[in-house]
């Protein structure tokens, strides 16, 4: 479906180049679900929009983003708005700001559902209220002649899913989900991702390794650009073998709370050798001298660290 060979994702600033993705690998088959998840300012949501080509006209990208055959990079503009939305569509984070607060829910998913599909305003308006209905959302039709303030967070978060899913895209990049929501609506949001993109490919950018566990079947984890381990969700969650993984797991709330030390680095000028070593507990003279390189330990099982190599 997907398949992300050696992007680089940079950023001109006044401090110097920001390489927000660097050198990063990775394959989304038919009807996957694949999280993508790592601290804020990692760099995940850059690459997500970096599929969809939606970043500033500055920034400098190289590689290959091979979607059905065709690299999206070489894409004309036209031809990538073509896809944008109907094949490929995007949920984004925080629906208080990407709602628009002048227009009706209703009206806000028709435009979606009127873009891909060749229908007039008033059948896009009753497939807006089955599409809410098929959401769990209740009392569909009233929902959908309420204005975005008028919802509940969880509400509104639902409301973003089924804009993103409106016009039956392939592949869907869900960028922070369940960021902010409390924990019965997080669940509620977790089953509804999960039904909703059954039998799509998707790529769920995340900092909630727990959720990304529930709806995923593989995770892939990100640090200061860098893709450092992949592996099955099941794999990632009880198995980790990259220091970075087991210490973001240990920082889970279910698993003692206890924060890796030390901050996120400079997306501008990052450590030398691994990226992660001046807060690894298990950092060697090689960690500090020599950049590890992602390799594979199992099938489907890859890490870049030096004491799996
Ligand atoms: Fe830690 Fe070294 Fe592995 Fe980096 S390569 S994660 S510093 S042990």
């Amino acid at each position: 479906m997907l398949e992300i060979i050696n992007l680089k994702t940079q950023f001109p600033s006044p401090d110097g180049l920001v390489n927000a993705v660097d050198s990063a690998d990775l394959q989304i088959e038919d009807n996957e679900r694949l999280g993508l998840i790592g601290e804020t300012g990692c760099g995940k949501t850059v690459l997500g929009m970096s599929i969809i080509r939606l970043l500033p006209p500055s920034t400098r990208i190289h590689g290959q983003i091979i979607y059905k055959g065709r690299d999206l990079l070489n894409l004309k503009e036209e031809e990538m708005r073509l896809l944008r939305g109907k094949e490929i569509s995007m949920i984004l984070q925080n629906p208080t700001t990407s709602l628009n607060p002048v227009l009706k829910i209703g009206d806000q998913i028709a435009e979606v559902i009127q873009l891909h599909k060749d229908c007039n305003r008033k059948e896009a308006k009753t497939k807006a209220v089955e599409i809410l209905a098929a959401a769990m959302i209740p009392e569909a039709p009233k929902r959908a002649d309420q204005y975005p303030h008028e919802l509940s967070g969880g509400m509104k978060e639902r409301v973003m899913i089924v804009m993103g899913l409106a016009s039956q895209p392939s592949f869907v990049i869900a960028d922070e989900p369940t960021k902010g929501l409390d924990s019965g609506t997080k669940a509620e949001i977790i089953r509804l991702i999960r039904d909703m993109t059954s039998g799509r490919s998707m790529l769920m950018i995340t900092h909630d390794l727990a959720a990304a566990g529930e709806i995923c079947d593989r995770i892939a984890v990100m640090y200061a650009g860098e893709l450092l381990e992949m592996a099955s969700a099941k794999t990632i969650l009880h198995d980790p073998q990259h220091p970075y993984t087991q210490g973001f797991i240990n920082s889970l709330p279910s698993r003692g709370l206890l924060p890796i030390s030390g901050s996120s680095p400079s997306l501008i000028d990052p450590p030398h050798g691994c990226r992660f070593h001046p807060r690894c507990p298990w950092a060697m003279d090689i960690c500090r001298r020599e950049h590890p390189q992602i390799i594979k330990l199992e099938k489907g099982h890859f890490s870049r660290c030096f004491l799996c190599a």
